[in-house]
């Protein structure tokens, strides 16, 4: 079986689970296993795999990149708050994105201040340091949630009232099941977001094999755990017996990180959100609790973070949903690109259209 010989940390050990998959495919056909999560998407691209499965064995993007499902509305409300004065503390990806009417990028070259940082706290530090008015863009799923939380917890306790967060925040299960109820989508299986299963442990998947009969595989993100995780799923599909499986125990717990989560339901309850692309789905995304409104940047400055449309042409909404493939799109690596990106998807180094231009060229 052929694989690409570089940069798998164990060529061997992935060759003999290639050859597992390529044997468990045998008499199958019209497998179709999503992947929800971004490095898993950069992974499948970055290390060949996509083209190494066996014919009838798709590897799909699902809505993982939590850039490329952030509202348009959101970027263009962050932009204004930096061209007002604000000081707007944001995920380095986030920059580029383009909202409908501008983008952080734009806002900052007019003088506004958009800061790239790592996590929350470095927005916290400049609001204990300066008077002025700090946002935090508090984007992603349960992976980042526990620590803007912690943030937003100890900004009231200190009593940091220069400092808020603009709550963007997006849960997998919900978005899972949403693949799940489109009958366009029709996936097989799930390969399991590893970062987000390190908060939220096994049982919220439990639904996909309760209410779907579709098993899911928490992996890691080496290319053999990835592959494991793709064999794993093959042979349940074959056998008819599906199960929801950590195959990345060295990291998750079965229980999630339960710390984590008592912050997070501290200061966040669920809520519908927006999500690009896409539209509003119920439930499917968290904000904060009455307690700790005086820190909701969307109420502090009358932000309304309803979506509008997708640019004219853009098929993000289809790509993230595993309807159609990237190349699909009729604007794919011609009017955009990742240097002249048109939508959502093509600008995250995640984006499932970005990562299949840059590795895959299609
Ligand atoms: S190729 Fe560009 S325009 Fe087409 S779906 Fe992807 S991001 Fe949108």
């Amino acid at each position: 079986m052929s694989i690409p010989e570089n940069g798998y940390r164990d060529n061997e050990l992935a060759r003999r689970i290639l050859d597992r998959i390529h044997t468990a495919m045998a008499g199958l056909d019209g497998v179709r296993l999503m992947e929800v999560c971004g490095t898993h998407t950069m992974a499948i691209g970055r290390f060949g795999l996509r083209a190494a499965m066996p014919d009838g064995l798709d590897l799909l993007s699902g809505p993982g990149c939590p850039v490329c499902v952030t509202p348009g509305s959101y970027i263009d409300a962050a932009a204004r708050l930096a061209a007002d004065g604000v000081t707007v503390v944001t995920f380095g990806d986030m920059v580029r994105v383009p909202g409908k009417e501008t983008s952080l990028e734009s806002a900052r070259a007019a003088g506004g201040r958009v800061i790239v940082a790592g996590s929350v706290t470095a927005a916290l530090d400049i609001a204990h340091r300066e008077p002025g008015e700090v946002v935090f863009l508090a984007v992603g799923f349960e992976t980042t949630a526990p620590t803007i939380a912690a943030a937003v917890r100890a900004a009231r306790a200190e009593g940091s009232d220069n400092f808020s967060v603009l709550v963007s925040h997006k849960l997998v299960p919900p978005a899972l099941r949403l693949i799940q109820d489109d009958p366009e989508c029709a996936v097989s299986g799930f390969i399991l977001p590893g970062h987000v299963s390190t908060i939220i442990g096994v049982a919220p998947y439990a639904f996909l094999v309760d209410e779907y009969s579709v098993p899911g595989v928490i992996a890691g993100f080496e290319p053999v755990d990835v592959l494991a995780g793709i064999e794993s799923l093959v042979r349940m599909v074959r056998d008819g017996e599906p199960a929801v499986r950590n195959e990345y125990r060295r990291v998750v717990r079965r229980e999630g990180n339960p710390a984590a989560r008592a912050v997070v339901d501290e200061v966040f309850e669920p809520a519908d959100t927006a999500w690009r692309g896409i539209g509003r789905v119920p439930l499917s995304g968290l904000r904060l609790r009455p307690d700790y409104a005086a820190f909701d940047a969307a109420r502090r400055y009358g932000i309304d973070l309803d979506e509008y449309e997708l640019p004219a042409g853009c098929r993000c909404g289809d790509v993230m949903r595993g309807r159609m493939e990237p190349a699909d799109c009729p604007l794919f690596g011609d009017a955009c690109t990742p240097d002249s990106p048109t939508g959502p998807c093509m600008v995250s180094v995640e984006g499932a259209c970005s990562v299949r231009h840059k590795y895959e060229g299609k």
